[in-house]
């Protein structure tokens, strides 16, 4: 069974594309890869930004590292592009330049998807224990011959590690990419594996991300970690950082289906790192999967008080969904301002089924977060009812999903915070409430600076967004 899988776990202790290059190639001919005809590179650029999110994306040196490996051990190839998707409905390009990625691109002649740009077709699923019976994918990925994962090594508040399943997230668009993004997200991942197998993974451990996934704290694992399947290269990540792969819940589904191994019996581990010595060094490396009723603590002025959720395999917790995402969104606004927690104004957060009363302080505003919410009591005197509308996922159409459109959406948001500014409480309605969303939920309520309106950031975000609407046109027209 041993030698079935292999991964290997490379040192590299700096950005140099040069030194990746040459890595990547050894890996390549040691694992007996050869790209050939449509090769795409997905990379993790969920956002990218210098100063804000330094340590959320591959790195444009280890693509470029990546490119030259691809070009130089490719036999017949048609042709070699990037591809993906960003996260929180940023226009891609946007984030691809943040990310350096264009020079890149440019200098080494290679094609560029946005996803968010592309004609999306759907892919049947026929596994056992799917979630949906067909995803909807951008069209360049069902026909690239062959795949190269390219991750970034990251914690994750939602899924406790994203490696190399968890970045098939970035294939989808938004509307298709936010359906089952609650608690049947890990479902929803180990579907995507149906969907497109990666031929190829290197997943950039650099510099590795600890905590969050927008804004990670950075840890140098020095590391790069190389293998053809998922869930073998996946488990040995877990490894790698002292987490139980039986924990990483989208890898257990993986497996389960018949996608890869979980077990390290089953999988040989080479390169020049060995795994005993990654873990000596990775200790310390710190996951956040904490519940957000836990997570801000006395010292913020935003509270949460967590209900029951209505789906039986997670009734305690969403894990996939709103309390992740106001998790994130919270970070952002650190990455602006550090003491955010204790400057805003007072906020409580009510997410789940939540019986009896919220005892809130005269200056509290509230938040009642998710489709899912319902509570009934009195605020100010005034009886307040807030009703579920939630939806499982199998009464939700994959074809008929809503748009997730950046402007519609944020305008939508205001609107109703605008409507809403002088009540004590709004209900934020979606399912899932996505981390842009509660961005500006939070702003409103809690008064706090929006960062979607710092010029350094509204100007390059809306030209992008408007040249990916033009181009979205042009590929549904001529695609
Ligand atoms: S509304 Fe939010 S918290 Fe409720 S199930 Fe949906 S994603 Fe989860």
């Amino acid at each position: 069974m041993k030698g079935q899988h292999k991964v290997l776990i490379m040192r590299c202790d700096a950005y140099d594309p040069d030194r990746i290059s040459g890595i990547v190639r050894e890996g390549m001919e040691e694992l007996g890869v050869t790209p050939s005809g449509k090769i795409l590179l997905k990379p993790n650029v969920v956002i990218a930004h210098p100063e804000v999110f330094p340590h959320a994306f591959t790195r444009k040196e280890f693509l470029e590292g990546v490119i030259v490996a691809t070009k130089a051990m490719a036999q017949d190839a048609e042709e070699i592009a990037v591809g993906e998707r960003s996260g929180i409905t940023l226009p891609t390009r946007y984030n691809f330049r943040n990310a350096g990625y264009p020079k890149v691109i440019r200098k080494h002649r290679v094609r560029t998807y946005y996803f968010d740009e592309e004609v999306h077709v759907p892919v049947e699923i026929e596994r056992d224990g799917r979630l949906r019976n067909e995803l909807l994918i951008p069209k360049p990925v069902t026909e690239c011959d062959f795949l190269i994962n390219l991750p970034k090594f990251k914690a994750h508040p939602w899924c406790r590690l994203t490696l190399s399943l968890k970045n098939y997230i970035g294939l989808q668009d938004d509307r298709h990419r936010l359906l089952d993004h609650n608690s049947f997200l890990e479902h929803k991942i180990a579907d995507l594996q149906d969907v497109i197998k990666s031929d190829f993974i290197a997943i950039d451990g650099i510099t590795a991300g600890q905590k969050m996934m927008l804004t990670p704290t950075p840890f140098s694992l020095g590391a790069i970690v190389m293998g053809t399947n998922s869930c073998a290269v996946d488990t040995v990540g877990c490894h790698m950082v002292h987490v139980d792969p039986g924990d990483l819940i989208h890898l257990g589904y993986a497996a389960d289906r018949g996608h890869g191994p979980m077990d390290l019996d089953e999988i040989e581990v080479g390169g020049d790192f060995p795994l005993e010595e990654v873990r000596e060094k990775t200790w310390d490396f710190e996951l956040c999967m904490e519940r957000v009723d836990d997570y801000f603590g006395e010292e913020s002025r935003l509270s949460c008080t967590v209900g029951t959720f209505p789906e039986k395999h997670s009734p305690d917790y969403c894990w996939g969904g709103c309390p992740g995402a106001l998790q994130e969104a919270m970070h952002i606004f650190r990455g602006f301002d550090p003491n955010v927690d204790q400057e805003m104004g007072k906020v409580r957060y009510v997410v789940g089924k939540v019986d009896g009363p919220l005892d809130l302080e005269d200056d509290e505003r509230v938040i009642f977060a998710g489709n899912c919410t319902s509570w009934k009591g009195v605020i100010d005197g005034k009886n307040v009812r807030i009703e579920s509308s939630y939806k499982s996922s199998d009464a939700r159409n994959g074809r008929k999903t809503r748009s997730n459109d950046m402007i519609l959406k944020t305008l939508k948001t205001l609107w109703r915070c605008f409507r809403n500014r002088s009540a004590r409480y709004i209900h934020a309605e979606g399912c899932t409430l996505s981390v842009a969303e509660n961005v500006n939920y939070l702003s409103a309520l809690g008064k706090i600076g929006n960062p979607n309106f710092r010029p350094r950031l509204l100007i390059p975000v809306n030209l992008a967004y408007w040249q990916m609407r033009a181009h979205r046109l042009l590929n549904r027209i001529f695609g």
